[in-house]
């Protein structure tokens, strides 16, 4: 059993509360670890070692802090494979992605933002009041806040540019995937990262996570998770007026039109549709297709759902791991009934998978694809998060556009046609804050990523991040 700690002025460090979160292995349904069960006694002492911290980060050169970053990404590369490997049995994902994807991402969040640090720029202006330069300082000491479908991909992309741009960092993992947050932990003690810069605390989001937003030395908070979380955390950073950046939940339309170049296609759609279980809050889980196309996208893509392979995370062969944890695996399964209690007609899946052996009493769901439910159905307006797709047809490209817009989210959508005129067309009427034509998750760290409506508030990636995590300060010299 791996007990976790806090790592708070660069010590591992144990609870205040002297209590542990039991840490389930989703796909045997195990325990696998102990988290601590932090609270606001733990958040007082990491933000106070943040601030201790914080002159001498902030005094750094930028390249200096770029070199710590890049310290820390050597180190995590070196580990690759140990972290892939906590990452997938903490969070069921098939060990392939948590290797090739995840934990490469993580590296290159940190490689990413290094860079930006010593790239960041402000501007001036002159010719109207005197010679104008703007400042970008740092905030202070920020609290960044991840979830636990992609665990240390989200968390590195927060942490990251808060460092860069000179904050002090108290950071907060989810309680349900916990185990490569605390291992970064470990490694940054190991190579020395200067103690207090970064912290990280572990609990539940109502008791450690609460704090830490509500904290009078935090001076912003970056958070990724939930539309119900997140409203609450801008209510109450409205309330101290702290700056807030939320990336939230998604009900992402996939728009499948007859002219879509077919090399691929199938697959692509099938990834966006499943990949890591569908908990993603990027994966298309609204199939749009149109009418003419309908019926043979269908029967070929039910096909090679069917195909799918779920099953123990550490195989090789294996495209779909357990969900979460047992109450999401309720809550999917609670979706998956409502659809049918809707008239939703199941075409696969909707049931629960039993893989022999190790993997029995994990909680897995095969790929499930409904037809027949209409745009205002709660399967078709709510966020489920796991492997369920819809499909409907359209007739128009007008007809598509309003299915696609007929959601209180708008994170991101994809648009898969050959006609380039229509793919301009549609990226400027989805009303989302990302479009990706013929292709899914292409992502260049420079671009704003972030969502409308119900999906957040905010963009993170390249300068957004940077200009998130500094106050800009205007400084006017008369030229006389
Ligand atoms: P969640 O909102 O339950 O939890 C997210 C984080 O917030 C966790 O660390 C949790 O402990 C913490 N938290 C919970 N309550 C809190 C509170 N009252 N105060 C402060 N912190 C609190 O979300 P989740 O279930 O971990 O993640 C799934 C959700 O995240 C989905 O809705 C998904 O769409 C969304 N998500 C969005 C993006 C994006 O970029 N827009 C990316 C990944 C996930």
């Amino acid at each position: 059993m791996i007990r976790l700690s806090q790592h708070i002025a660069g010590l591992a460090t144990p609870p205040a509360s002297g209590r542990w979160l039991d840490v389930f292995e989703p796909a045997t349904g195990r325990v696998l670890a102990e988290c601590p069960a932090g609270d606001g006694a733990d958040v007082d002492a990491a933000v106070a070692a943040a601030r201790r911290a914080q002159a001498d980060w902030a005094g750094l050169p930028a390249s200096g802090r770029a070199r710590w970053l890049e310290r820390l990404a050597d180190a995590l590369e070196a580990r690759l494979e140990d972290f892939a490997l906590a990452e997938s049995r903490d969070g069921g994902k098939p060990l392939a992605l948590a290797r090739d994807v995840e934990i490469p991402r993580a590296i290159s969040n940190l490689r990413f933002f290094a860079a930006a640090a010593t790239q960041f720029a402000s501007e001036s202006h002159q010719g109207e009041a005197g010679l104008n330069i703007t400042l970008r300082q740092p905030l202070g000491v920020v609290g960044c806040i991840s979830p636990w479908n992609l665990p240390l991909y989200l968390f590195t992309w927060k942490i990251a540019p808060a460092l860069a741009a000179g904050n002090c960092v108290v950071g907060k993992p989810s309680e349900v995937t916990p185990l490569t947050a605390w291992m970064l932990g470990e490694l940054a003690a190991e190579v020395g990262f200067p103690p207090g810069v970064l912290n990280i605390v572990h609990g539940l989001g109502p008791e450690v996570g609460k704090a830490l937003v509500a904290h009078p030395g935090i001076r912003a908070v970056s958070f990724t998770g939930s539309t119900a979380v997140g409203r609450g955390i801008a209510a109450t950073c409205a309330d101290a007026l702290k700056k807030c950046s939320l990336e939230l939940g998604g009900k992402n339309p996939t728009l499948v039109f007859a002219d879509a170049p077919r090399e691929g296609l199938v697959e692509a759609i099938l990834r966006s549709s499943f990949q890591n279980s569908g908990q993603i809050c990027l994966c298309g889980s609204r199939l749009l297709v149109e009418r003419r196309y309908y019926d043979e996208f269908r029967d070929e893509f039910v096909r090679r759902a069917r195909l799918l392979r779920v099953g123990d995370p550490l195989e090789a062969e294996t495209r779909l791991g357990p969900l979460v944890s047992q109450a999401h695996f309720d809550k999917v399964s609670g979706h998956i009934a409502l659809a049918e209690a809707e008239g939703g007609k199941l075409l696969c899946g909707g049931n629960a998978v039993h893989p022999a052996g190790r993997c029995e009493g994990g909680w897995f769901v095969a790929p499930t694809v409904f037809e027949g439910l209409g745009p205002q159905t709660r399967t078709n307006t709510e966020e489920i998060f796991g492997p369920v797709v819809t499909l409907q047809p359209f007739d128009d490209e007008e007809d598509a556009l309003a299915l696609a817009n007929a959601s209180s989210y708008g994170l991101a959508a994809s648009v898969w046609t050959s006609d380039l005129r229509r793919a301009h067309r549609l990226s400027a009427g989805l009303q989302t804050g990302i479009v990706w034509i013929n292709c899914w998750l292409q992502r260049d760290l420079r671009t704003p990523f972030g969502g409308v409506k119900q999906s957040g508030l905010g963009r993170e990636g390249g300068l957004d991040a940077m200009r998130f995590f500094t106050e800009s300060k205007n400084v006017c010299i008369d030229l006389g």
